[in-house]
């Protein structure tokens, strides 16, 4: 006999989240179960996809979702950058970062946003790692994330930057895009192999931010810098590494009493505000950290 109090609501009744993710390689993301587990405790029907497209795909997954009207999607790398081409809106941060990690599939505009620089934010305060206002800091890559992070520190105040990069060129053009908004900002760009100015930067610096996957599983022992010990006293380090959730340049740092934090804090708060963004609707951020923590420690 049918249960008279089982009320089965069904998807055209409730309304439907499909979401998914671009990019390439993402056997180890944790997205999905970020996103799936906050709709769950909501009581939400949201189902969330990664998808590993080829480049020559990208317009076709990007238009594809659209017309099966996808809420949104998250882009990561390498194409963060590459899918403004088939935004219809984007924000004036993402215009000037160049790079969005985050489609909202709007009537029928698709609109490019950038959660990053301010989950990084976020995560910085929620750290206590302090105030940014007229601080030096050491940047080491100059891909969409260093790019998204400065964007942050410079809006929060920051005074001088070095950017340390494999490629030179790329740290160049980063900073000349930053001091043609910003002509207050300092700044140099170096080679990530040139150790002694490395060195030299740190024994001032008050920040040091890694924007590489150097110390990423499966290689966690690696750093991506050589550290000495006489950094200043009160630098902070914010790793934007996330698995390991301790990665060795944070090790590295707490080990010489230097205050330092990974990138989980920043991880849980783009995806809130993305959330926010496809559903309107604020996530609990423990149960998608508690999502991630778990999804980390068994897959990672
Ligand atoms: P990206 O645009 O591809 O840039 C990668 C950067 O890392 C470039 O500067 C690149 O240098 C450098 N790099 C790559 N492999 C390297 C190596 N083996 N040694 C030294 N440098 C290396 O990527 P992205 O979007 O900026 O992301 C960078 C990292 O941040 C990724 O690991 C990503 O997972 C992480 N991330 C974390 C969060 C978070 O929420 N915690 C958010 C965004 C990104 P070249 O320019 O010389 O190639």
């Amino acid at each position: 006999m049918a249960n008279e109090n089982l009320k089965l609501s069904s998807p055209v009744e409730r309304e439907t989240y499909l979401l998914g993710l671009l990019g390439q390689r993402l056997e180890h993301t944790v997205s999905p179960v970020i996103h799936e587990a906050a709709a769950l405790e909501m009581g939400m029907d949201l189902y969330y996809f990664p998808f590993e497209v080829e480049p020559d795909d990208l317009k076709q997954a990007v238009l594809g979702m659209k017309a099966l009207k996808f809420a949104g999607a998250n882009v990561t790398i390498p194409y963060k950058e590459k899918v403004l081409q088939y935004a219809d809106e984007m924000s004036e941060v993402v215009e000037f970062i160049g790079a969005a990690n985050t489609l909202i599939f709007r009537g029928d505009k698709i609109i490019a946003e950038n959660t990053d620089w301010k989950g990084f934010l976020r995560s910085w305060e929620e750290m206590g790692m302090g105030s940014v206002q007229g601080n030096f800091a050491v940047v080491i890559g100059s891909g969409g994330a260093a790019d998204a992070v400065l964007y942050a520190l410079v809006e929060s105040g920051l005074g001088r930057v070095h950017v340390f990069n494999r490629n030179r060129k790329r740290a160049e053009k980063l900073l000349d895009k930053f001091t043609t908004k910003y002509p207050h900002l300092l700044s140099e760009s170096y080679f990530l192999s040139d150790e002694t100015n490395i060195a030299e930067s740190l024994k001032s610096a008050d920040i040091l931010i890694n924007a590489t996957p150097v110390g990423m599983y499966p290689y966690i022992d690696d750093l991506p810098i050589k550290l000495r010990d006489d950094i200043n006293s009160n630098l902070r380090c914010y790793d934007l590494v996330y698995n390991p959730i301790k990665s060795r340049l944070v090790e590295e740092m707490e080990k010489r009493n230097r205050k330092a934090a990974g990138g989980l804090g920043m991880l849980i708060y783009q995806a809130a505000l993305s959330f926010e963004l496809w559903t309107g609707m604020e996530p609990d951020l423990v149960t998608m950290r508690n999502a991630a923590l778990n999804a980390l420690v068994s897959g990672g």
